[in-house]
């Protein structure tokens, strides 16, 4: 039996944030293998289906990807409907290729549907558009991390020379994202903006400037959080709270 795999986008964490398509699809799934950011919501939509955990975060746990690969081919010999859930968009900083790659060579059929990424649901919540007139013309998805063997400072020249940067998985390396972006001649009064659980009714925001970048480091955020980086997020640092006020919150 040859059966098709769908590379869904799940959106940001809100369950209605998932495509009608990729919705429909869900429901008609034999079997999901779904990320770690896949909120537990989304799992209404699948009436019938199996459900895999492949979720990978940073430091726990994770499938390999080698064996996610595998998974995706052999659950295709067994059903009808596969679905590989992928938080936010498929295509963005979610090692797509090599699961296309490894389909492609296994002569199993896909189709990709896209989702809503992070940085659209990070900026909807912190209502501030990520072009603006006169003041942002490009935007940036960037990542600091690199795998084995890349140049550890690749993607910091793009990331000073944009007008608008969403650095995906960075907070966690704030410390060394500040270093390098100052290093490279970024000024220490960029504003910046942290969102934490974007979409979801937990989500918040931290504006701050690139000088205080370092003491995101120590906040420990349970959800997932993404850098907004540029001078459409100047006015919110006027709003901002003092930071050790925000740290008390993030960690109570
Ligand atoms: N494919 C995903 C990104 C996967 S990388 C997408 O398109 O959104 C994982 C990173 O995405 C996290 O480290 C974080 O930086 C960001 N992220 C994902 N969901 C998020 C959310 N709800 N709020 C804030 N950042 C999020």
């Amino acid at each position: 039996m040859a059966g098709k795999v769908y590379l869904i986008g799940a959106g940001p964490g809100a369950a209605d944030l998932i495509t009608v398509r990729g919705m429909r699809l869900l429901q008609q799934a034999d079997v999901v293998l779904f990320d770690a950011l896949v909120q537990p919501e989304m799992f209404d939509y699948c009436q019938r289906a199996e459900l895999i955990d492949v979720g990978k975060r940073c430091n726990l746990a994770s499938t390999q990807q080698r064996f996610i690969n595998k998974m995706l081919v052999d659950a295709a010999q067994k059903h009808a409907v596969v679905v590989r859930l992928k938080g936010g968009d498929p295509m963005l900083f979610g090692r797509a290729q090599e699961e296309l790659a490894a389909l492609d060579e296994a002569g199993v059929e896909y189709e990709v549907v896209p989702g809503v990424t992070a940085a659209l649901a990070a900026s909807a919540d912190a209502g501030v558009s990520l072009t603006s007139r006169g003041l942002a013309r490009n935007v940036l998805f960037a990542t600091a991390r690199v795998g084995y063997g890349e140049d550890p400072n690749d993607w910091v020249k793009p990331v000073v020379a944009a007008d608008t940067v969403v650095l995906y998985m960075g907070v966690k390396q704030a410390a060394e994202v500040a270093a390098a972006l100052l290093a490279a001649g970024m000024p220490a009064n960029t504003p910046l903006l942290i969102v934490e659980n974007a979409s979801l009714p937990s989500s918040r925001e931290w504006p701050l400037t690139l000088a205080e970048l370092p003491k995101a480091a120590d906040w420990h955020l349970a959800g997932p959080a993404i850098l907004l980086i540029g001078e459409v997020y100047r006015a919110k640092l006027a709003l901002a709270e003092p930071l050790a006020t925000a740290h008390r919150k993030c960690s109570a």
